[in-house]
């Protein structure tokens, strides 16, 4: 058994009694998106022939077919591509941005520097062989304000004639800033659609999948993109991405992935529709455990004294949980207490370790079955002040929370005197 104090049991019993309420109202949302993922299923006629799947070409594989019929349900969209040879979640923005724009055309983040996996793909800082950039399409990106928020005036400015499309990233990523939730999402969309109602307007949805009530789609994003092994693989599927929106924009994106002419039509699926089909049926619980799992976290935190974002009481519209640990030995105390708990390594010291595009050490506990599938819960930073970890996902509540009091017992006592 892992060596809990018994002053931290305590104190976590007493927070997760103040959360009730918040948890309360995370169950709502959980159980209506249970009802929306099996209305998916009941509507596309799930059987289980479609668990089966397919090799070679794959053509007519009706597995994958009705995967993508679901997909295309929970999102209210025209049409979905979930592939497991999507190998990642950048590689599913990839075909959505490849797909979609053309030399000339101007593409807009509206929510600051993307991800730090799509910088090559855009082609910064340099155009590197084979990015956007190196096609000849422009890049631009409207900065948050000083709160983290959409600059609308700015956004509004920064379009130009050839903006074909505009980004917007909804979870924060690895940054000290709030995520940008459904309603905000919508309230760009709106002001983008008014100075162009042509501009394609592009969501990286990764880590928000089936928080809130409502996707991206539903508040007339035309295209939106995400990994499998993040949110909608339910912890159970093993690789994979999706992209899902306007049906011309998917087919784009599909003409991408394999070959024009051959689109969405092919693409073998082995063994993968079973757990593709089971991880989606299962990701409304695994998200909402991941989402509360966060909420205890920042809740525990906050008691021993630590600076948390979101904040514990903030409505959610991702799985990310940053908090300032303030000191280089305290983030590796989390990590190792984590992996300590955890099911796959749980033997294993993290250690701080150079990464390729940080100029800090960078330390992550992450032990899981599928290999990076961070939602299966991990935590990880670059070493220098504040010391933020970002901590996420985890398949249980019981499990994150025994992760969580693992992590924060191996945090030196001085570091937390509350905690005795
Ligand atoms: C994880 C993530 C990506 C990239 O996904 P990979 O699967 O790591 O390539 C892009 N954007 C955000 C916000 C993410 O969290």
């Amino acid at each position: 058994m892992l060596n809990i104090p018994t002053a931290l049991l305590q104190l976590a019993h007493e927070t997760e009694a103040e959360l009730q309420p918040i948890f309360s109202k995370l169950n709502e949302i959980s159980i209506f998106n249970h009802q929306k993922v099996l209305a998916a299923f009941t509507q596309n006629r799930i059987s289980e022939y479609h668990l089966k799947g397919s090799t070679g070409y794959g053509y007519d594989d009706l597995g994958r077919e009705a995967i993508e019929a679901c997909f295309a349900a929970i999102f209210r969209a025209d049409k979905a591509l979930v592939r497991n040879q999507i190998v990642s979640g950048t590689h599913a923005i990839a075909l959505c941005l490849f797909g979609v724009l053309r030399p000339g055309d101007h593409l807009l983040s509206v929510t600051g520097d993307p991800y730090d996996t799509l910088h090559e793909v855009i082609g910064l800082p340099q155009a590197v062989p084979g990015s956007l950039a190196d096609w000849g399409v422009d890049f631009d990106s409207v900065p948050l304000s000083e709160q983290g928020l959409p600059s609308f005036p700015l956004i509004a400015e920064a379009m130009r004639p050839n903006t074909k499309m505009i980004y917007i990233q909804r979870s924060r990523g690895y940054a000290w800033r709030p995520s940008i939730n459904i309603n905000q999402i919508s309230a760009i969309i709106d002001l983008v659609k008014e100075v162009n109602p042509n501009v394609v307007v592009f969501v990286d949805n990764c880590y928000g999948e089936l928080v809130e009530k409502q996707e991206p789609t539903e508040v007339g994003a035309d295209l939106v993109a995400g990994s499998l092994i993040k949110n909608l693989g339910g912890g159970l599927a093993p690789t994979g991405g999706y992209v899902v929106g306007r049906a011309d924009l998917v087919d784009a994106a599909a003409n991408r992935w394999t070959a024009p002419g051959i689109g969405a039509a092919v693409g073998a699926t082995f063994n993968f529709n079973a757990a593709f089909l089971q991880g989606l049926y299962l990701a409304p619980k695994t998200v909402s455990e991941a989402v509360k799992g966060a909420v205890f976290a920042s809740g525990l935190l906050n008691k021993l004294g630590f600076e948390t974002s979101p904040a514990t009481t903030e409505p959610r519209t991702d799985l990310i949980q940053a908090v300032k640990l303030n000191s280089p030995e305290a983030m590796i105390a989390f990590c190792r207490g984590l992996q300590k708990a955890s099911p796959i390594d749980g033997h294993v010291r993290p250690e701080p370790g150079d990464m390729p595009g940080y100029d800090d050490q960078v330390i992550m506990a992450g032990g899981t079955f599928t290999q990076g599938a961070t939602m299966e819960m991990s935590a990880d930073g670059p070493i220098r002040p504040p010391y933020i970890i970002y901590f996420q996902g985890g398949l249980s509540y019981e499990y994150i929370k025994i992760g969580l009091l693992s992590a924060i017992s191996e945090i030196p006592l001085h570091m937390s005197d509350n905690i005795m």
